[in-house]
């Protein structure tokens, strides 16, 4: 189990700006990326300066409008930004609650494959406390989605814990699961640096239906028949559960909160963990804002 203490302070945005640049993993188009500090109460909010006019999308549950093997968010005029889990993931690991981002292109550059090189960026910028006490969403009453034979549930607790469990055709990974406690900083360490991962036998098939264009070695573990193909190879034996962990974390912060809630996904995605946040939300018997 992951157990993340939630810092019940004050809000927090960045000390100053921050700038990054990369390709996309699916599209492979090249962006930058500006995160700026923003006001307390504003949140997340991303906007796409290559357009001129209803550019602005906010990192929130209800704009996600894909979950095809990367959470895509639009707003009304369906401007996109899409690949935005493991940014937001970064975010929510390191505890910024308000930042614009400013990117110039359709997708949020993939780095390394990891969450890793955000959250360095952050630690150099800094946050910043704000004057505002942060709002925390208190899960109570247990909810959960289906998909198949994958769910994603939430239960009452009082901190934020992930427990997750994974199990794919390959004897590479076969099941994995996770349950580790994450208190203060340990995101960092136990979750950042694990890496999106895909299947040697599905690179074609994915290139041919436009995702994957920006894949490479350098920014995904692929998976091949009987080894992992990156010279490196793993950066924890159990790399994929806690990608999924990472990715868990991103989705779950598009409620727009930290969240205080035990939350159990077996071959959850993106999919569910979106579904998960709709149903939970859809209730206010559900939770409360605290
Ligand atoms: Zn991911």
């Amino acid at each position: 189990m992951i157990a993340n203490s939630i810092n019940k302070s004050n809000q927090q945005t960045l000390q100053k700006e921050i700038n990054f640049s990369g390709i996309g993993l699916h599209s492979g188009i090249y962006a930058n990326v500006i995160i700026a500090p923003d006001s307390p109460n504003s949140g997340i909010t991303f906007i796409r300066t290559d357009l001129k006019e209803n550019n602005t999308i906010k990192a929130l549950w209800s704009n996600v409008s894909s979950t095809n093997l990367s959470t895509t968010i639009s707003n009304e005029n369906k401007i996109s930004v899409s690949t935005i889990e493991h940014l937001m993931s970064a975010l929510s690991g390191m505890h910024v609650d308000n930042a614009k981002i400013f990117v110039d292109g359709p997708e949020i550059p993939i780095m390394d494959g990891s969450s890793f090189p955000f959250v360095e960026l952050i630690e150099k910028a800094a946050t910043q406390e704000q004057n505002n006490k942060r709002k925390i969403l208190k899960v109570l009453k247990e909810v959960t989605v289906y998909k198949e034979d994958s769910f994603a549930r939430i239960v009452p607790s009082n901190q934020f814990s992930i427990d997750f469990e994974i199990e794919f055709n390959s004897t590479l990974i076969n099941k994995q699961a996770c349950q580790l406690q994450l208190l203060n900083g340990n995101y960092k360490s136990d979750i950042s640096y694990a890496r999106t991962f895909g299947f040697e036998k599905d690179v074609n098939e994915l290139r041919k239906n436009g995702f994957a264009i920006g894949g490479t070695l350098d920014n995904a573990v692929v998976v091949g028949q009987h080894k992992i193909l990156n010279k490196e190879g793993l950066r924890f034996k159990d790399e994929f559960v806690r990608h999924k962990m990472l990715d868990c974390i991103g989705d779950l912060y598009l409620s727009g909160h930290p969240v205080e809630g035990y939350f159990y996904g077996r071959k959850s995605g993106h999919f569910l963990n979106n579904k998960l946040l709709r149903k939970l939300l859809s209730d206010e018997q559900n939770y409360k804002l605290i």
